[in-house]
């Protein structure tokens, strides 16, 4: 199957929004195997969208719009599609029922234009929107599938993953089943993974092995065919086990994991709470931690003391430390790391200290980044040298301090989940 994605919108083609939906939408279509080999945008413009369509349809048998579903005249994707295929728009009873519920629950008045979003394909099949108004929409034509999607990420990801997906995965697998499984890697570059696995890469054929590297991390997505869950799933499991043979040190999750959510699961699993005091990352860490549901049973608190008088009015850093040593340092990191633990009474304190750039700073270049731990009574120190840009490296700076404290621990006899 050849998809072409059609994204529609005059705010794509005048730089106001990326295309960030024909991203999502090729990176879901190549898990299932789906060649995607044209990308088109174009603004709200029916002369021009229906032009668009013709050329896809000579040389895709998928064609997946986005946008232009909505209540507004520039809104037409749908209109286009139903004269350019001479099919028309009805009414569909829920998608109008949901619409007025929503209208009478705020107590607004229903506007003609708003109606205009239950309008459907006359025989299409309905994809239901419970994260918006305009439901999306699956249609066969000479041969053809057209699937219109309404624009806005939060409603087209979801509409995608639950509604569009399942379907097109039953059709190509014929009653069988694709599944795929995530690999993630942290502490490895792309190139290096690739290279170690460069045998297993080679012969892929079924399951498949997608790289991606993004942020610091690398991911292998594991596809699998099979005429049954189960069957997929052995298949999975198996090059999973080849895989990690080789690379399994740099393993730190799966699927929906990330390394916080990973710290926090071990941190709650052994029952430890944690401070941190952050100079570079100004709290960063914590938010991070912050974003993983059940973080309160682990993170008890924490601080930002940015300038040197921060540090040593609210942490009491020693002046002569900071002298002797300068805030970029590992001392520096070490004492944050001890004295935020003492400050909130936690079992883990963390310090992070660094020069973000692009400037150098207390005499160390752009990049460099410290890191404290204390761990109980014992106190480690980690002092790296990144090269991103400003946030890249604050971002870095707590994705490497979530994997040393894991890695910590683990020497320490804790256990890993
Ligand atoms: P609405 O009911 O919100 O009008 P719609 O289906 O008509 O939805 P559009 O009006 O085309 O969609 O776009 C709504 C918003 O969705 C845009 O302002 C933009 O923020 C986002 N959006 C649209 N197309 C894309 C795209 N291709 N990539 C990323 N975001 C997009």
């Amino acid at each position: 199957m050849n998809a072409e994605i059609i994204a529609v919108g005059s705010e794509l083609l005048l730089g106001q929004i990326a295309n960030t939906n024909a991203k999502f939408i090729s990176s879901q279509l190549s898990e299932l195997g789906i060649n995607v080999y044209y990308h088109s945008v174009i603004g709200d413009n029916g002369g021009r969208l229906k032009k668009a369509i013709e050329i896809a349809e000579s040389r895709a048998d998928l064609i997946i719009f986005s946008g232009g579903l909505g209540p507004t005249k520039d809104d037409l994707t749908k209109e286009t599609v139903s004269e350019h295929l001479g099919i028309p728009l009805v009414f569909d009873e829920e998608a109008l029922t949901t619409i007025e519920q929503f209208f009478n629950k705020q107590g607004r008045p229903l506007t003609e234009n708003n109606r205009k979003q239950a309008l459907i394909l006359k025989g299409s099949e309905v994809l239901p929107n419970h994260h918006g108004l305009a439901p999306g929409m699956i249609l066969e034509k000479d041969g053809r599938t057209y699937i219109l999607l309404p624009g806005p990420p939060s409603e087209i990801e979801p509409m995608f993953q639950f509604e569009v997906k399942p379907r097109l995965a039953a059709r190509i697998s014929k009653g069988g089943v694709i599944l795929s499984h995530v690999l993630r890697f942290y502490g490895i570059g792309e190139a290096e993974l690739e290279n170690k696995i460069q045998h297993i890469l080679d012969e892929q054929t079924n399951p498949t092995i997608a790289p991606l590297a993004s942020d610091g991390e690398v991911t292998l997505r594991i596809t699998a065919k099979a005429d049954s869950e189960k069957e997929a799933w052995e298949l999975i499991n198996e090059k999973k086990s080849e895989i990690l043979s080789i690379v399994g040190k740099y393993n730190y999750g799966v699927d929906d994991d990330s390394l916080a959510s990973k710290t926090v699961e071990m941190l709650l699993h052994n029952k430890l709470t944690i401070a941190a005091a952050e100079s570079l990352t100004a709290g960063l860490f914590q938010s991070e931690l912050a974003k993983i549901p059940g973080v309160s049973g682990t993170l008890v608190g924490g601080m930002v003391t940015y300038t040197e008088q921060a540090k040593m009015k609210q942490l009491g850093i020693d002046k002569d430390l900071l002298d002797k040593h300068g805030v970029v340092s590992s001392e520096c990191a070490s004492s944050m790391a001890k004295n935020v633990r003492e400050i909130f009474g936690t079992d883990i304190g963390v310090g992070l200290t660094g020069a973000a750039g692009p400037e150098p700073h207390g005499g160390e270049p752009a990049g460099t980044i410290c890191i404290g731990l204390a761990i109980g009574d014992s106190v480690e120190t980690r002092k790296i040298q990144l090269s991103g840009l400003r946030n890249t490296n604050r971002l870095r700076a707590v994705k490497y301090t979530f994997s040393y404290l894991m890695r910590q621990l683990v020497e320490k006899g804790y256990k890993k989940v």
